[in-house]
Formats: C-alpha cells, structure tokens, sequence
C-alpha cells in the first residue's frame, strides 16, 4: 500500500468522515513539532481511536490504532518492533491502520482499519504473558478491533492472544498460509491490467519479469505458466529460483538485472520501495503488478510511472488477497468463496483504470477515491438509528 501511507505532513486525501470533516485543524504552532502533539497527530491522520497499554509485570508496552470502523470491526495485524521512540511507534501505527481501511475498503469486505503495536525486541522468547497482556489490550475493545499476524508475529503468538481474546485470527490449523489466494488475487489483478493495456485479458505469450519467488511470487508463477506466459524471474535464494526454473520453464536473473528485463509486465512479489528514483527509469514494461506492499518509494514515483505510459495496479488493490483469507477465517468462508472474492479483483482494477481516466489522476490516486467513495457511501446508509 501506498497512497494510504499518510505520514506527518502529507496532503494526499483522506477519508471524509463526517467526524474528519468536524476537525478544523489550525496547524502546529512555531516549534509544537518538537513535542508529541497526540490529538493533533490524531486528527492529522483522522483516526477514530488509540488505546495506550502498560502491563508492569511482563513490560508490555502496546498500542492500538482503530483508523475506521464505518465498514465494520476494524482488523490489522499486530507488530512487533523494537521502535527508535514511542512517537516512532506511534506514528507506524496510525500509518499502518490507515492503510487498512482502504484495503478492506476496496476489497469490498465488511472491515475498517486498525493496527497494533508491541514495542520491544520481537526476538525475545518470553512471549506468552506479553502476547496475553496484548490479547487483553484487544479484549477492553470489546470488538471493534480484530488482530491478526504481522511483523515480528507468528501464529502461535496469535494462539496466546486467543487465551485472553476471541478478537483474533490467523490461528493454527484455520485459514492457513494466505498466499495461494494472494497469488490468484494478483493473478486475476493482472488479467485486469492485460485487458485494460491490450484489449484482451490473456496472459498466454506475454513476458513477466518476477521478482522474489517465494510464497507469493512461486504460486503465481504457476499460474502464470499454465497460462502460457513467458518468466522471467530472480530471488535472493537460489533454491527458490531454481524451483520456478525448473517448475514453470523460466529464466533466471541476478537480482538487480530484474529492472532491465524487457518485458511486458513487471511484478513485484519481494520487497517494498522498488519503484524508486532509479528503477522507475530503468523499467522496460507496459504494466507493473505484484503481490509487494507499499511499492511506491514515495506517491510522486506513481506519477513517474504514469508519466512513463507504465501501467499500474496499485498494490494494496491487487495484493488483497491475503486480507480475504483473513476475512473468511472470521466468517468460516469455504476456501472456493476467499479465492472467487479474490477473483473480484479483476473488476476492481478495472474500476480504478476506469476512474483514473474519467478524474484524469494516476491509479494510485484512483484506488483511494474508490476506497473512499465505498465508505462515504456506507457511512450515508448507516447514518441513522434502527
Ligand atoms: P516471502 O518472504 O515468502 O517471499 C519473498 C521473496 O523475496 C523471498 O523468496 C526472498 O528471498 C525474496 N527477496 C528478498 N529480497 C529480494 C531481492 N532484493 N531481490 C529478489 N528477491 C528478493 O514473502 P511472500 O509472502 O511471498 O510476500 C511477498 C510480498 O508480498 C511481500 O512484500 C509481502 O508483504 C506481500 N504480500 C504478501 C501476502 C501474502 O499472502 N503472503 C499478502 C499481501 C502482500
């Protein structure tokens, strides 16, 4: 995700909640920059609710950000990181839940926004009294947020929270590993892109530069060859090149030679900030689209791309996948029902393209507007008493 990726001081758009429309922020002051500004940091960033916990008998420091519950409960995963400072911690969290609410958002599920984080050292091996201290910080919520794995988390972490909470996923032995439906989310993502770049959505002949084949990355290759599509591919590990290689006849590049492939997509499915001041002009594709979070280094990198006449399926559209998976868990979906939702990305996209043009913006422009259109139009329905 990108564009949702407020940080201090940024005017991209936000959602226009009546509550958000009713701060009339004045701006800080000379030099109240220097000092934690809390409800102004609130308001910048237009959350709904944070909730600060102190446990003194584990050390537990967490904090919880609910950015919107328009939709429903708000769900996001749980970090735990060791943070520079508590603003640091702060900050990454109100990012963070922000950009969950656009994702459930234009993903069409019933969910808000929320994160959570631990500060401290995600190493350290007393975890089951800190993630139960952290289990009952997301209990006092009674609901209205839902956590789930992130950073620094694994799911028998998410098994202590559940002693403690029933407000939990990504439980052993339940959805599992998100990545196939990831996969065939971003595989439909890119269909969507081929019809919208060349009038027909058949990926069989095109050229795809893969980058990172690993969980997301190996599952859409596999896709991608039964297609007929050509690959490309490259990773930091061998053995997980050697795999896609052998598995789905692609060729193999070293790691940075991926940005210099010509082909006619380009996919990222490793890191983020790969679209950069560098890459941006090195790309010799007609599309970008991948499984990779926040793969803008910065927003303007998505109007370079545009610019450029390149394609782009902003990630947080087409990456979706992983947050159905963690929505069917919550609602005992069969698996056929997460990966058909996942599928719907493929329309999705295509309402986004179709915005883009008519609001002459960049798609990654247009995805927020969709995401924002969804919530002030359920915000309207749900306005009244019944
Ligand atoms: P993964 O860790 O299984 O795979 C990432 C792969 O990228 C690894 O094989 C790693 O070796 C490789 N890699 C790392 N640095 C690289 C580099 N410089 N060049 C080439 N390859 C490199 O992760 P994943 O679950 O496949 O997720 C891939 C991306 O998709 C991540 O950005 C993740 O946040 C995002 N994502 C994943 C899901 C999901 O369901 N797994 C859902 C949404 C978004």
């Amino acid at each position: 995700m990108k564009a949702p990726a407020k940080s201090s001081g940024s005017s991209s758009p936000a959602v226009s909640t009546p509550e958000a429309r009713a701060v009339a922020d004045p701006g800080p002051e000379p030099g109240e920059r220097d000092r934690l500004d809390l409800f102004a940091l609130l308001a910048e960033h237009e959350h709904e609710q944070v909730s600060v916990y102190y446990d003194p008998s584990t050390g537990y420091r967490g904090i919880i950000a609910i950015h919107s519950t328009v939709l429903g409960p708000a769900l996001g995963g749980t970090r735990f990181w060791s943070y520079p400072s508590d603003e640091a911690a702060l900050i990454d969290c109100l990012r963070l839940a922000r950009g969950m609410t656009y994702k459930a958002a234009v993903a069409g599920l019933n969910l808000g926004g929320g994160k959570s984080v631990i500060i401290g050292d995600n190493s350290t091996a007393r975890r089951e009294a800190l993630f139960r201290a952290h289990g009952r910080h997301v209990e006092s919520l009674k609901g209205r947020y839902i956590t789930a794995e992130d950073v620094g988390t694994s799911t028998s972490d998410m098994e202590y929270i559940k002693a403690e909470t029933n407000h939990v996923t990504g439980l052993i032995g339940r959805s599992g590993d998100p990545s196939p439906v990831t996969a065939y989310g971003v595989y439909r993502g890119m269909k969507a892109c081929a019809r919208y770049r060349y009038d027909s959505d058949s990926l069989a002949g095109k050229a795809v530069a893969l980058q990172g084949c690993g969980s997301v990355g190996y599952h859409l290759a596999k896709l991608l060859f039964a297609e007929g599509a050509d690959i490309t591919c490259t990773d930091i590990d061998p053995r997980r090149v050697k795999r896609v290689v052998e598995e789905c006849g692609a060729k193999a590049v070293a790691s940075d030679a991926i940005y210099d492939v010509r082909a006619n997509i380009f996919a990222p499915c490793a890191l983020g900030a790969v679209i950069n001041d560098d890459t941006v002009q090195r790309l010799q594709v007609e599309i970008v689209a991948g499984a990779a979070n926040n793969q803008l280094a910065e927003d303007r990198h998505g109007d370079l791309l545009e610019r450029r006449g390149i394609t782009y399926a902003p990630d947080y559209v087409i990456n979706g996948g992983g947050l159905i998976n963690v929505n069917a868990e919550l609602h005992g979906w069969a698996p056929e029902r997460a990966r058909s939702k996942a599928g719907e990305i493929y329309d999705t996209l295509l309402r986004v393209f179709e915005i883009a043009r008519e609001e002459r913006v960049p798609s990654y422009q247009a995805a927020d507007r969709l995401a924002e259109q969804r919530i002030a139009s359920i915000a309207q329905v749900r306005r009244n008493f019944v």
